[in-house]
């Protein structure tokens, strides 16, 4: 049985007043065995990590730079990340693939960065709904996955998490029907036992896109569906908390 994990990416989101409101009510609720974590700014992680030191609450980031230190003006490096106590870093995101120019090749750099400094990579893939309607959703999804692990090897996905967010869900409301994710899930889990060293049956596939606390149960029922990467609905307590509920 693999853990259930759900994610909350709060993009480009937030205010010292956010975290006085949404933080306590989420770290007075238990969740059994399922792992929440939150992916704020990264303006607000020292903070949001002192709020939950001490509590099952994890804390991801949504982006670093691929280099270890040095002249990048406005980056962050893993190591930041690590001494900030994050246990996640999002990466592929498609918003970053889409506005910040990100190739499978930067994504696969960055990748492996993450995973030699023992955080855990959360790889985001998806297709959009113009490659959806041409039948490329596969090809899409497996291009995305072959990039990292030509750059990294086959055992890439060890200790890492697929995150599958069809991009014409993000944000749109329009979420992907359970038996829609479920398809592409049980693919990309067939893929990586076909191509990965490691074991394809522990590796935590994710859902993102418009997943909120009435589509959730259907969802993470899935038997392929180990979680959430929840986007909008992660700002709101009641909400989050709702859709983590799903998941416990
Ligand atoms: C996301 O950005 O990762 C996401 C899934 O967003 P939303 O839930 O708002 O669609």
């Amino acid at each position: 049985m693999r853990q259930k994990i759900i994610l909350g990416n709060w993009k480009m989101n937030g205010s010292r007043a956010l975290l006085a409101s949404l933080l306590p009510p989420l770290l007075r609720e238990s969740f059994g065995s399922a792992r929440v974590g939150v992916c704020p700014p990264v303006a607000y992680l020292g903070q949001v990590a002192a709020i939950i030191e001490g509590s099952s609450l994890e804390l991801g980031a949504q982006n670093v730079n691929e280099h270890d230190k040095g002249a990048y003006t406005g980056e962050t490096s893993v190591s930041m990340l690590k001494e900030l106590g994050c246990r996640y870093v999002l990466v592929g995101h498609s918003e970053r693939r889409q506005y910040f120019g990100e190739t499978d090749a930067i994504v696969a750099e960055k990748f492996a960065i993450i995973r030699r400094s023992g955080l855990i990579p959360v790889l985001c893939i998806g297709e959009t709904q113009e490659e959806r309607d041409q039948d490329q959703t596969d090809q899409v999804v497996f291009r995305q996955i072959d990039a990292v692990q030509a750059h990294i090897g086959s055992d890439a996905f060890a200790n890492a998490i697929i995150a599958y967010e069809p991009v014409w869900a993000i944000g749109t409301g329009k979420t992907a029907t359970p038996a829609q994710a479920q398809d592409v899930h049980q693919l990309i889990r067939r893929h990586i036992a076909e191509t990965a060293a490691g074991d394809a049956e522990s590796l935590p596939l994710l859902y993102g896109g418009s997943m909120k606390a009435a589509n959730a149960a259907e969802l993470l029922a899935m038997a392929d569906i180990d979680g959430g990467l929840v986007g909008g609905a992660s700002l709101d307590s009641r909400e989050f908390i709702d859709i983590c509920r799903a998941a416990a």
